[in-house]
């Protein structure tokens, strides 16, 4: 396995970067790709900014010049659904495009000429994500932030969510917004501005893939002020704690 680990935010991705063995860096289309090491399993680590054209470059290139053969997208995400929480972790089971409507030529969110609505992430690497990411809520999470940071963030005890995951080039940050969203998308977990961009390209490409989110807000009026702080002190942790797990399972 060669895995392409892409991450749309710098504070996400500096851990991994420590992490990793024997880096060696090429800079291609504005972006600094590192390959090396992660516990016995070669890595290409990507930072790919935010929204879908950024992502789909960024998957691309991985997948034509460094000759990935899996993709994981890490990174943040809001809150869709009443049982996923500030701290939780969504692992997408599929992802949809939710700022595609080319109606009435083709129904709503279906990527036109291409046939396809929604995107169905690999079974084996979501199933491996997810044994992952509860091994670390359960054993590792609960160690990593004080009480006072988790109250601070109002966060409860992580849980592991698997689901639909919508991507667009919008940050969610309005309840009648993510309302409508929630009535077109039943079983929507998290909103997002990559995932599902990346899920196409690796469609189109045949590669399988994984996306897992930490969430960081309810994308409503609310979404926190300290966004970036969570990234930096929980979501970052979180991804590396995760995806060490998953290139380390032991
Ligand atoms: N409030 C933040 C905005 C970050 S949104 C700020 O002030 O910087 C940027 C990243 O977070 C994107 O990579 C996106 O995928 C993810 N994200 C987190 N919450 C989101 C939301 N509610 N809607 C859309 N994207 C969100």
């Amino acid at each position: 396995m060669h895995l392409g680990l892409i991450s749309a935010m710098e504070q996400e991705q500096t851990g991994l970067l420590a992490l990793l063995q024997s880096p060696r860096r090429e800079t291609c289309g504005m972006r600094e790709y590192v390959t090396g090491m992660l516990g016995g399993t070669r890595c290409t680590c990507v930072l790919s900014r935010w929204g879908k054209v950024a992502a789909a470059a960024t998957a691309t290139m991985l997948i034509e010049r460094f000759g990935v053969t899996h993709i994981l997208f890490t990174g943040v995400a809001g809150a869709a659904s009443r049982g996923v929480a500030v701290g939780d972790i969504v692992i997408a089971s599929s992802l949809v495009q939710h700022d595609m409507d080319a109606s009435p030529f083709f129904p709503r969110f279906e990527i036109p000429l291409l046939g396809v609505a929604q995107f169905a992430a690999d079974a084996t690497l979501s199933e491996r994500l997810a044994r992952a990411a509860q091994r670390f809520v359960e054993q590792d999470a609960p160690t990593l932030l004080s009480a006072d940071e988790r109250s601070a963030f109002s966060m409860r005890e992580a849980r592991v969510h698997h689901g639909i995951i919508a991507s667009g080039d919008q940050f969610i940050g309005s309840q009648a917004r993510l309302d409508m969203l929630r009535e077109q998308l039943p079983g929507l977990l998290a909103v997002e501005m990559e995932g599902a961009a990346v899920a196409q390209v690796c469609h189109e490409f045949g590669l399988p893939f994984g996306v897992v989110r930490t969430i960081s807000d309810d994308a409503n009026e609310h979404a926190p002020v300290d966004f970036m702080r969570f990234v930096e002190r929980v979501a970052s942790r979180y991804t590396l704690g995760i995806v060490t797990r998953f290139c380390m399972p032991g």
